[in-house]
């Protein structure tokens, strides 16, 4: 079996659609489960329907026209979501009469999109002579916990799974909702924003199968953010650890949980590009060895805050960064890369709130400075610090291009090598490091 995920953008309209068709149609006889998001937009249009409707503004229109938009281009009729519609006028209706938008009413109202969109999606397919079946998620074992927002399947949920889908005809394609859930109480639930990638990895190590496809609209994972880098190139294949690195720094391509169940399943997950979909991608996989690899890519995370605790006291007294990490954890800051000396320690966190509050407390420990504004840079490949040289290189390569490099972290066996910047130095330094690590030489 093979597991075929569409985002946003891959469905968008009935010129996306079409081409989703066409590669199912040459995949049919691997047989593949299609999973597919909402139509772009369509999620953000309901999330503000139902912010209206709380705020004394009932408008369910917008997003129903928008919709129906997409729906009548595929040739749907006007019949195939109005019940649909008809449940989520009423859900609108009773937001705005009570003023309220719980995190389980917004689960609730969010999940339209995507169960519009598969029943748009496999309407289409089967006229076009591709029998398919539309599927909401629940309906194949996909039992979540009530955790709005953010739901986890229940442990014990694959075996169901996987009972129900191997006894759907072979014939036919499922088409399955990503992003939704329902709890075991009959809730509706979501893993969270850009979750159906995340739908797409479970149902796959649920399914044992043969490899994941997140079809998207970039050719696969690049070296570098193709728009800072106009010569990024393609990566074709990655381990799940450099992966993983790059999508909790900024790559767009993946959600960082993504990854998770297909790595624990030995699931190969290919990144495929809708519009050129002749092209190979990116595979990330379990390569067997250790050995010293190359640089991968380039990655960053801009806006984040640096703070710096300088403590003379901090000199050989014991469980001082103790200390500084248990006050960082009680105020709830995400701390992302760190660094220490003698008598300083520096953090990097992305939230400016739970940061001032920690920072408070730790004023009592010694001097602290909080700079905003920067980023967070970091080069991913294999053992790094087993490649004699790469360490000048880069930061050579850095103090060239005039960029100052202000916070450093890199561990031995770490596949990566950390870097904190100015936010307006991040072109010029992701630039430079691009040529000189992967157009040289
Ligand atoms: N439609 C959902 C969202 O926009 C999930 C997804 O696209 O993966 O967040
Ligand atoms: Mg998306």
């Amino acid at each position: 079996m093979l597991v075929m995920k569409f985002g946003g953008s891959s469905v968008a309209d009935r010129r996306q659609i079409d081409k989703v068709l066409a590669i199912v149609r040459a995949a049919a006889a691997r047989r593949p489960v299609v999973v597919c998001s909402a139509h772009k937009g369509i999620t953000d249009a309901l999330v503000h329907a139902a912010r209206e409707a709380a705020a004394g503004r009932f408008a369910p229109e917008t997003v129903l026209e928008r919709q129906r938009g997409v729906a009548r281009a595929c040739g749907a009729a006007d019949a195939l979501l109005a019940p649909l519609e008809a449940e989520l006028t009423d859900l609108l209706r009773g937001i705005y009469l009570v003023r309220e938008l719980s995190p389980r009413s917004l689960d609730f109202v969010s999940s339209f999109g995507e169960r519009w969109s598969v029943r748009v999606i496999a309407d289409l397919f089967r006229r076009e002579g591709l029998p398919a079946d539309a599927h909401d998620v629940w309906d194949l074992g996909f039992v979540t916990d009530a955790e709005f927002g953010a739901a986890r399947p229940l442990p014990g949920w694959e075996a169901r799974a996987r009972a129900i889908i191997e006894a759907l005809p072979a014939d036919r394609v499922p088409v399955v909702t990503g992003f939704i859930g329902r709890t075991a109480a009959g809730d509706v639930t979501t893993v969270g924003r850009n979750g159906s990638d995340l739908t797409a990895t479970l149902l796959g190590a649920a399914l044992g199968a043969e490899e994941v496809q997140i079809w998207s609209d970039t050719d696969g994972v690049m070296t570098a953010d193709p728009r800072l880098v106009p010569s990024a190139r393609n990566i074709p294949t990655m381990r799940f650890d450099e992966a993983a690195e790059l999508a909790y720094f900024g790559s767009r391509v993946l959600h960082p949980a993504t990854l998770l169940p297909a790595m624990a399943a030995g699931i190969p997950v290919r990144v495929l590009n809708t519009n050129r979909p002749e092209h190979a991608g990116t595979v990330i996989r379990e390569v067997a060895g250790d050995d010293v690899g190359g640089v991968t890519s380039i990655a960053y995370k801009e806006r984040q805050l640096v703070l710096t605790l300088t403590a003379p006291r901090m000199f050989g007294e014991l469980g001082f960064l103790g200390r500084v990490f248990d006050a960082c954890a009680r105020h709830g800051v995400v701390v992302d890369v760190v660094a220490t000396s003698e008598v300083s320690v520096s953090l990097t966190a992305h939230d400016r709130e739970p940061l001032e509050r920690a920072a408070a407390e730790l004023a009592s420990l010694g001097e602290v400075r909080v700079l905003p504004g920067r980023t967070i840079l970091v080069v991913v490949g294999r053992h790094l610090a087993a490649r004699p040289g790469l360490g000048a290189v880069i930061l050579g390569a850095i103090a060239d291009a005039g960029v100052n490099v202000e916070l450093i972290s890199h561990a031995f066996g770490a596949v990566n090598l950390t870097l904190v910047v100015k936010d307006e130095d991040v072109s010029r330094a992701v630039g430079v490091l691009h040529r000189v690590l992967f157009e040289q030489g």
